[in-house]
């Protein structure tokens, strides 16, 4: 399939990479490709980043059968622009599909088409420290009928944001709340889909920690409201006893390819590492017990994000005494030094893009 390529006339000017924040400002093009039964994916084409025309009965907009990715672009020392572990992003995508009933796609094409316009709008990469190239393949359901059922038609869309760092925070601490009442996911539910409806469904806790003074919800399990599954859209780490510990997946986890990444370099570093349910009442055990000296949240957005405050039914405890842990910070530094082209790959994560 040959990808169409329709270049703007007006490109816009770069942002201050001092003053990118997070998925604020999008370059000059963008990726479409759309779906129809007799046709398949077709007509795959990179145009001018711009509004799209939507009929207002279009089924996303009201029953949110839609899924998305979220990936980086680096530049490398010399300028070489860098992918991490991106067919990860492309075979977890179907997955999502094939969970909320939208037809599976060409994984090699999709990446193919992703590295284009990734060549195409590379001087949009940013380079200072913490700054990427954020990616955003996205997919929804287009048939024009109210009734509930899977849309015949779909567009496949990607968008690219030069981003800062997630969290004004930066690689500081941050306090979290774990949620008691509200969950993300449930067993046979869509937590391991990047489905958009999780997220709008985790909006009201997270504002509501947010107003108690904390930065993001520490999800628990939908049954007994007593395992932790995630922190905010994050994986999440307890080091405990000597151990590395994370909850392991089922339905209701993304599976991030950062987690899987950390695992293995932690395995690598002859790191205690299990996957296994992990109680709150476990993690303040720990804490009262001296035993729980780090914690983090990880994530393609964030990276790493150091956990320095819990609070669960009125009682608050610290962690790693407000500052990043020894082994949290070297993850980030070994993941963003391989992304980033400045540290080995010895694992083969590091897709290069031709320009
Ligand atoms: C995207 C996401 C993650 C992290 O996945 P990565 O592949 O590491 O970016 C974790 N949890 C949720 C809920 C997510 O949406």
């Amino acid at each position: 399939m040959e990808i169409t390529l329709v270049k703007t006339t007006t490109p816009k000017p770069k942002p201050d990479p001092a003053k990118l924040g997070f998925g604020r400002f999008f370059t000059d093009h963008m990726f479409v490709w759309d779906y129809n039964p007799e046709q398949g994916w077709h007509d795959p084409r990179i145009v001018p980043y711009g509004p799209l025309e939507l009929d207002p009965a279009s089924a996303v907009l009201h029953y949110g059968q839609a899924v998305f990715e979220g990936m980086k672009a680096y530049r490398g020392p010399q300028g070489e622009v860098l992918l991490f572990r991106p067919e990860q992003n492309m075979a977890r995508l179907n997955r999502s599909n094939a969970r909320m009933s939208i037809p599976q796609f060409d994984e090699e094409f999709a990446l193919r088409a992703i590295k284009e316009l990734v060549a195409l709008e590379r001087e949009w990469i940013p380079t200072a420290p913490g700054t990427a190239l954020y990616i955003r393949p996205f997919i929804i359901a287009t048939d024009n009928v109210l009734g509930v059922r899977p849309s015949a038609t779909y567009r496949f869309m990607v968008i690219l944001s030069p981003v800062g760092a997630y969290y004004e925070e930066g690689l500081n601490p941050v306090s979290i709340y774990v949620e008691p009442h509200y969950v993300r996911a449930v067993r046979g539910g869509t937590g391991f889909a990047k489905a958009a409806g999780n997220y709008a469904g985790s909006l009201l806790a997270q504002k509501n920690a947010v107003a108690k003074g904390h930065s993001q919800v520490l999800w628990l399990d939908g049954i007994e409201r007593k395992y932790v599954e995630e922190v905010g859209a994050m994986n999440v780490f307890f080091s405990i006893g000597g151990q590395m510990v994370t909850p392991d997946l089922g339905d209701s986890i993304l599976p991030g390819v950062t987690r899987d990444s950390i695992l293995q370099l932690l395995r690598s570093w002859n790191v205690p590492t299990v996957e296994r349910r992990l109680s709150v009442e476990e993690i303040f055990q720990a804490h009262a017990e001296g035993t729980l000296v780090e914690a983090f949240g990880c994530g393609t957005a964030a990276v790493v994000s150091p956990i320095g405050r819990l609070e669960y039914q009125g009682r608050l405890i610290e962690i790693g005494g407000g500052k990043i842990g020894e082994l949290t910070q070297k993850l980030y530094d070994t993941l963003t030094g391989i992304q980033t082209g400045r540290l080995p790959d010895p694992f083969g994560w590091v897709v290069r893009v031709d320009v």
